[in-house]
């Protein structure tokens, strides 16, 4: 798909580029993407491109959150459709929950656009179109939501939210898990479950931890959760960024 040799160093790292990049041309990412990307990448790198343990940890968190979630849904913005448009339907499938699109900068073409190529990378049922729901507290644009989606969801997983709408979101009483590179963020600081790690990393390993969660009991489910604590998983990321040690 793009010429970068396997064996360079940051392989991955210019992959993601690259993906944004296509993502950009075909409509479907935003030029704002592009910015949010490089922020994104900035954290990356000072974490050593890698899951860190309280990310994994958090991830298996947030499994275990869509294991007992009465309505769970998997929010995708421009970004995310670019880099792991497939990740994200297996998700979905392995969990039972629904996608839904949601832009921050929302234009009825890219809604269509984003939706088009979730649906070529398998998905069944896609979201967000419908846009006859509120979220409180947000003006019009980026207060909507699908009401039998976002709306009535009780676990909302948001990759990349924007601060505002993630606290928005977290004041309506949902459980919200968000992916966010950084620990600083008010999106992450926000969220139920911070899960600090790129989303190409972290959407497959929730995807993993739910597979592993399948047949565990509630009283297991609610003790992964009841063992976790945001503040300290902030921290810990925090600490990782600030230390540089890269083991
Ligand atoms: P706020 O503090 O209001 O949340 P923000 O700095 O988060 O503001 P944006 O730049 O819109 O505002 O957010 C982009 C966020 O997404 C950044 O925190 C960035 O670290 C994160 N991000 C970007 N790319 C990725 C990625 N591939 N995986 C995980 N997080 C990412
Ligand atoms: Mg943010």
């Amino acid at each position: 798909e793009v010429d970068v040799p396997e064996s360079h160093p940051r392989y991955e790292s210019l992959l993601t580029r690259h993906r944004i990049e296509a993502g950009v041309e075909k409509g479907i990412t935003s030029k704002q993407g592009l910015i949010a990307q490089g922020r994104g990448e900035a954290y990356d790198y000072l974490l050593g491109e890698r899951t860190i343990p309280s990310a994994d940890e958090a991830a298996r968190v947030a499994a275990a959150h869509f294991r007992l979630a009465d309505q769970a849904v998997v929010s995708v913005n421009g970004n995310v459709a670019a880099l792991c448009p497939g990740e994200v339907v297996e998700l979905a499938d392995a969990t039972g929950a629904d996608i839904e699109v949601n832009l921050f900068n929302r234009t009825a073409e890219r809604m269509e656009r984003i939706a088009d190529h979730l649906r070529e990378h398998g998905a069944e049922a896609v979201l967000g179109l419908s846009a006859d729901g509120r979220i409180p507290g947000l003006d019009h644009e980026r207060a909507t939501v699908d009401a039998d989606g976002i709306g009535s969801a009780d676990v909302v997983l948001v990759p990349l939210e924007d601060g505002d709408r993630a606290e928005a979101l977290a004041a309506m009483g949902k459980t919200e898990l968000v992916i966010d590179l950084n620990p600083l963020s008010r999106s992450a600081q926000s969220a139920s479950v911070p899960i600090v790690d790129n989303v190409i990393r972290a959407i497959p390993n929730i995807t993993e931890h739910a597979r592993d969660l399948r047949d565990a009991p509630e009283t297991a489910l609610r003790d992964v959760i009841d063992g976790f604590d945001p503040e300290t998983a902030l921290g810990t990321a925090e600490d990782a960024i600030r230390s540089g040690d890269l083991d």
